[in-house]
């Protein structure tokens, strides 16, 4: 059988796709894309003429044009409109077939926008929790917050343009204004931006310019942190206490 390459390409600047990611592109006999004319302008770019094919998630038909390629012996790569496959975007379905039927998957990796944002954000990012997208409706997106308001990880978060601001908001909310958070916009791209803030003072930020409610953006939120114990907050507290105490009479 032949192997299922899984290949990252750029997220924006064309210069982030890798040299192996070129070559295995130009070598397998198949290319599955989420968007065949998308990604026939990125291989023309680098003059590369291996047929596309669509492969939508989670449509039999697609995926098993896909396997039967693989089993007749034919290399394939699957590629999406941006970054890594899989990764908020399709391949899932495909990939676990694949793997299902004892066929080769190999990892071509590369850009990521969260692994991008998390790299250059100055957050703690030994442990970290990616969430991709929130729910689109205030009630669910409020609802999956508090239910990470006490989540100790950095926190990942996929975001559209015009959901920018209403997510952010809840946020502040519910994670509190205080809390520290950065947002990664148009990363790699000629207007990227890396804005960290607490997250009360980041919405009056993109709120008071709206250059920064376009693009794509990912947020990246610290962790809840439990709040300092009682003995170490009072060691200041205790001698002021003190000192109010000799007072009274
Ligand atoms: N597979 C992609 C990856 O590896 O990052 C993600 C695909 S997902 C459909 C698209 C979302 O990724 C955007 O809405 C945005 O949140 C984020 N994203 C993609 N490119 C980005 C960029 N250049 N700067 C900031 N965020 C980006």
């Amino acid at each position: 059988a032949g192997v299922l390459y899984v290949v990252a390409t750029p997220i924006g600047n064309l210069e982030d796709i890798s040299a192996r990611a070129l070559r295995i592109l130009k070598e397998v006999s198949l290319i599955a894309a989420e968007d065949t004319r998308h990604s026939s302008r990125l291989l023309q770019h680098f003059g590369i003429s291996t047929p596309l094919a669509a492969c939508h998630d989670h449509n039999e038909r697609d995926e098993g044009r896909f396997l039967e390629r693989l089993l007749a012996g034919g290399d394939v790569a699957l590629i999406s409109d941006a970054g890594t496959p899989l990764i908020s975007d399709p391949g899932f379905h495909l990939v676990r077939q694949v793997r299902a039927a004892g066929i080769r998957v190999v990892p071509i990796p590369g850009a990521c926008a969260l692994i991008a944002a998390l790299s250059a954000a100055g957050l703690p990012s030994d442990r970290f929790a990616f969430e991709g997208f929130l729910p689109a409706k205030v009630a669910g997106r409020r609802a999956r917050l508090e239910a990470l308001r006490e989540e100790s990880r950095t926190l990942l978060f996929y975001e559209a343009p015009h959901r920018l601001l209403d997510s952010l908001r809840d946020m502040a909310d519910v994670f509190g204004e205080a809390r520290p958070a950065v947002l990664g916009r148009e990363l790699t791209k000629t207007f990227e931006t890396l804005q960290g803030l607490p997250l009360g003072e980041l919405v009056r930020w993109v709120k008071a310019d709206s250059n920064q409610q376009r693009g794509e953006c990912v947020l990246v939120v610290a962790g809840w942190q439990a709040p300092a114990s009682e003995d170490a907050l009072d060691a200041g507290a205790l001698r002021i206490l003190d000192l109010l105490l000799a007072e009274l009479p």
